[in-house]
């Protein structure tokens, strides 16, 4: 077998895991990660130039033209930063992100897109260290290079501020012998059977492993994974003790939540704690707001003041109840420009001081209004009002104040709403256009820039119908709550 970063990686995560990739790949599911593989580019490109000009080795499907590009710019360059640098030992292949060459010494940096360093990075940029020392370059430095989740833009992007950098030299020369050897057992294992390896938090991190229910097919269904109150980690804990079905789990000291969505599987009655609902509706006044945003969130901010990876808000929705009347207000900023600001003008032009609003899951959207009160101090004291005055619309579901097995254990709204209104068409969000959840709302706002005017008018339409349907449902909720109370 032929081993890259990547692939050196998921085999020291779960040796099954390269073993499925290279061998069955047909049996995993799709698991989508493209916002995190867009960021992780974006990342890559722009820290290329955080030691100043470089020599960029570009990226070929014929891997010895990359091996000669680099082979070429080390041999003409006494000093240089070059990226991309690609190497090969003993089929053993690595690109190393940014590569700096002083005489015969060699710093090798990873750069990752992540906030924070995990053991999955020690191992990579080890590996890189293991094929340049094989090929007898001098390596004297091995660092990550990650984003800087304090960073606050401030003008034109601050390379050194944005990007933290850790040596990590020393952890990198120590793991030295450990990659041989498991670079040995992973080339052995490729020419033999399948693995057999017991299932355990590996499957979900550092990577979430696509091959979950081929490999857990052969388990009792149900069985404890279908449980969405209990934890993952609890999950794998309670799997490694020998609890597998639903009937084992019952046995077990198990959250009042998680019992709950077990007496309830097969129950076709709803659960209603009517004494809690009106004590939770008694918390709210009319006027009434429901709020909702759609957001995006960037690892390198665009815009002034942003930080890394900070929810972007880009459109709400706002039903409200005023005389018992129900009328509707939205907002979707123009594409391409910072959007913050006119949305928060409109939002306060939209929610009159010291009235109630809902949101369904508060702390998403009191989040982005604080940020928007930091950043508009003119606007902050307004802004402000409007996050005191919230309410979650989610609380009666997240403490199963009302539930039924519809829900399947979950409180989000996208497993409430059709819960409670099953055969309604106009609260299926399946029978909308284009948009049908957050993902598809924040990519379609991106492409907004490229469509013509005609196909624009459209996509903003089913971008408007979408954030209003998430309003419209928070209000039909809410009067199957006063039904019930
Ligand atoms: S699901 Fe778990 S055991 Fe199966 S291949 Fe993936 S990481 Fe390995």
């Amino acid at each position: 077998m032929n081993l890259s970063k990547s692939k050196y990686c998921r085999g020291i995560t779960c040796p099954k895991m390269l073993w499925l990739d290279e061998n069955k790949p047909e049996v995993g599911e799709t698991i989508n990660n493209d916002s995190i593989l867009e960021n992780g580019q974006k990342v890559g490109e722009v820290a290329k130039k955080l030691f100043g000009e470089n020599i960029d080795v570009a990226y070929s499907d014929d891997l010895k033209q990359m091996l000669d590009d680099t082979q070429t710019a080390i041999n003409k360059n006494n000093n240089a930063v070059i990226t991309e640098a690609s190497f090969c030992y003993d089929n053993c292949f690595c690109s190393v992100d940014i590569l700096i060459k002083k005489g015969n010494d060699y710093e090798v940096y990873e750069v990752k897109s992540s906030t924070q360093i995990k053991d999955i990075y020690l191992d990579d940029i080890s590996y890189q260290v293991y094929v340049l020392s094989k090929l007898n370059l001098h390596v004297t430095k091995a660092c990550i290079v990650f984003i800087n989740s304090s960073y606050e833009r401030h003008g034109k992007l601050n390379l050194k501020k944005l990007f933290n950098i850790e040596d990590v030299t020393k952890i990198a020369f120590d793991k030295q012998e450990e990659i041989a050897s498991n670079i040995k057992s992973l080339k052995e294992m490729s020419s033999k059977k399948e693995p057999d390896v017991l299932i355990s938090k590996n499957c979900v991190s550092p990577y979430e492993c696509p091959y979950f229910a081929y490999c857990t097919s052969s388990l009792e269904k149900p069985n404890i994974f279908s449980v969405k109150r209990l934890r993952t980690t609890s999950k794998f804990k309670l799997f490694n003790e020998g609890v597998v079905t639903l009937k084992d789990l019952e046995g077990c000291k198990i959250d009042d939540k998680v019992r709950t969505e077990l007496e309830y599987r097969d129950k076709n009655t709803d659960l209603v704690n009517k004494k809690k609902i009106k004590e939770f509706l008694e918390t709210l006044s009319y006027p009434l707001y429901f709020l909702d945003f759609e957001t995006f969130q960037e690892a390198i901010p665009s815009y002034e003041y942003g930080h890394p990876y900070e929810q972007i808000p880009f459109q709400y929705s706002l039903h409200y109840i005023e005389n018992g009347e129900l009328k509707h207000k939205e907002f979707l900023a123009e594409p391409g420009i910072d959007p913050r600001r006119a949305l928060a003008e409109k939002l306060c032009e939209d929610i009159p001081l010291d009235v109630c609003s809902l949101a369904y899951n508060m702390t998403f959207e009191k989040s982005v209004i604080k940020r928007l009160a930091n950043i508009y101090p003119d606007l902050a004291s307004h802004l402000m009002n409007i996050h005191d005055h919230m309410k979650d619309l989610m609380v009666p579901f997240y403490q199963m104040d009302y539930y039924n097995a519809k829900m399947a254990g979950s409180y989000s709204i996208k497993y409430v709403l059709p819960a409670l209104f099953p055969d309604d068409p106009k609260l299926d969000y399946h029978n909308l256009d284009e948009v049908h959840n957050g993902s598809e709302a924040m990519n379609a706002y991106f492409r907004m820039n490229e469509l013509s005017r005609e196909d624009l008018e459209k996509l903003r339409e089913n971008l408007l119908r979408y954030c209003e349907l998430d309003t419209y449902a928070m209000v039909r909720i809410l009067e199957k709550l006063n039904d019930v109370k």
